[in-house]
């Protein structure tokens, strides 16, 4: 009886230990201190050189304003070749470009009456954030750890750093200078909106204005900046981060 007690709980304790087996990865560090993630927290291993300027034409690059938060931010706008380029205009949530940006295009949408027989647009829900999705231009366009900056990382930019209207190879627009001093221009690339490209320096966040139904963007005049919202199914260029 005391065996067949012993062999039970044997079997007990391996099956606890064996249920709370997981996989980690453990990195050493130079210092010999460790670094341990959980294999199942993992969604992706990217590697990533950290520059404080641009040190050739090999663009993007991921340069690294000394922000709290750890979040890197990218050279130029996704579709540019160059930080002073405009690049593409997107739509919140699609991920490719298109000849005209109106209502009536926007993919994750649809149409429905009203009781007076009035068309409603209903706009489909695809998350409060959408960074590092399937709807990310960023991530859709860039790969890797590319993704759309969140409102809260806007915040931390309009926070930590300064801005300067500039003139960057002829193209107007803002140089953001870092807590660490290092900078990057965003190109007051304007919007897009039915056929037409109007002026201004708005980049589209990840992040959806629920209220409205709209997506948080960045604003960028020369007196101030600040984040607020707009329509969804406008073309606004996208300045991508590392998370
Ligand atoms: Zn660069």
């Amino acid at each position: 009886m005391n065996n067949l007690f012993s062999l039970t709980l044997l079997l007990f304790i391996s099956s606890f230990f064996c249920v709370q087996a997981q996989d980690v990865m453990l990195i050493e560090k130079n210092d010999h201190t460790t670094i341990e993630v959980k294999v199942s927290d993992i969604s992706q291993i990217t590697f990533h050189t950290i520059y404080l300027t641009c040190p050739d034409s090999n663009h993007p690059h991921v340069i690294d304003l000394g922000l709290p938060s750890g979040t890197k931010w990218s050279c130029c706008n996704v579709g540019a070749d160059s930080p002073d380029e405009n690049g593409n205009y997107y739509a919140w949530g699609e991920t490719e470009v298109k000849s005209a940006y109106v209502a009536n295009n926007y993919v994750y949408s649809h149409w429905t009456e009203n009781s007076y027989g009035i068309p409603v647009q209903i706009f489909d829900d695809i998350g409060d954030e959408i960074a590092g999705t399937q709807y990310d231009a960023a991530r859709a366009n860039w790969g890797g750890s590319w993704r759309m900056p969140s409102l809260q990382q806007f915040k931390e930019l309009m926070e930590c750093c300064t801005y300067t209207p500039t003139t960057q190879l002829g193209t107007k627009g803002f140089l953001l200078t870092g807590p660490n001093g290092a900078t990057i221009f965003l190109p007051s690339a304007g919007y897009r909106f039915a056929m037409e490209t109007y002026s201004g320096c708005r980049y589209w966040s990840s992040t959806l204005d629920q209220e409205k139904n709209n997506a948080y963007r960045l604003n960028i005049y020369n007196q101030n900046w600040d984040c607020d919202s707009n329509k969804r199914y406008y073309g606004l260029p996208v300045r991508p981060v590392c998370p």
